[in-house]
């Protein structure tokens, strides 16, 4: 069921308003592959279709040789999807909502025990299972969220600004969980507005802009860029650096890659 997530001429309108322009992308399994962009850039849209939670305008989207547009159904199965704002039941307990989870998705009591008891303890929060999740905090239920996310064992995982309202001990187990993720072939897909984030953990990145790619890469041939032709890339930065939404983002990349 795993294979490449191919992306081409890629169309989102929202009334007139074009979210995503002619997105071309191909992201290999095993990668952790980050979508970076500042706010409104499109990141939520992309990701939202390619889970087929929401239907595209026009272009060629495939997970593998599956198309959400056709097999929202087995896309949902094969993709765990955390998003920004998880909607979580705020008057089931976290076991409730685990529970409820595997129901759904057809998983049995035995295996659902095990992966939980080991998520549950690897994320830090097995004393506040049996509480309502309405009282967790943010970064308590972000990890509720990733955990009911990955219950089914997904071939793609795909984090909306996943690591949101983390501690700094539970960022490292989410990119641990990452890393063993990607190692078994499996493929994630991590978006964030903050490049250091991206950087910590994903090992290809795209940086998205008024809903297309204008850098696509390894952080390594970013660099490489930078030093050998430091031209295209400082052309590209000037042509974007126009707009003030993206000064911050391009700012920052200009420090990591210096
Ligand atoms: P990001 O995740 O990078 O912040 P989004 O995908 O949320 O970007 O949004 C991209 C653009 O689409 C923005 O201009 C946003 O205002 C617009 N947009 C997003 N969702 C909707 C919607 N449901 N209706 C109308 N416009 C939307």
């Amino acid at each position: 069921m795993s294979g490449p997530i191919v992306i081409r001429d890629l169309y989102k309108k929202y009334a007139d308003n074009y979210a995503l322009n002619g997105l071309d992308l191909t992201i290999d399994t095993g990668q952790i592959y980050g979508i970076l962009g500042p706010n409104g850039s499109g990141k939520t849209t992309l990701l939202r279709i390619i889970c087929s939670l929401l239907e595209m305008t026009s272009g060629y989207v495939r997970l593998g040789n599956l198309n959400p547009m056709m097999d929202g159904e087995k896309v949902k199965s094969a993709v765990g999807y955390v998003p920004e704002t998880p909607a979580l039941y705020e008057s089931l307990t976290p076991l409730e909502y685990f529970s409820f989870v595997c129901s759904v998705r057809g998983i049995g009591e035995d295996v659902m025990e095990r992966r939980v008891r080991n998520l549950v303890e690897a994320f830090g929060i097995s004393d506040k299972v049996d509480n309502f999740i309405g009282s967790l905090s943010f970064g308590t239920k972000q990890k509720v969220a990733i955990i009911s996310a990955i219950l089914h064992d997904p071939e793609y995982l795909i984090l909306d600004e996943g690591m949101n309202g983390l501690d700094p001990r539970s960022a490292k187990i989410l990119k641990d969980l990452l890393q063993d993720f990607a190692s078994h072939g499996k493929t994630v897909i991590f978006s964030t507005h903050i490049l250091e984030v991206a950087e910590s953990v994903c090992n290809r990145i795209s940086i998205l802009f008024n809903g297309k790619i204008v850098i696509e890469g390894t952080m390594e041939d970013m660099r490489s860029e930078m030093g050998q032709k430091q031209s295209n890339l400082e052309d590209i930065f000037l042509k974007l650096t126009g707009d003030e939404d993206l000064k911050p983002v391009i700012e920052t990349l200009k420090r990591t890659l210096r």
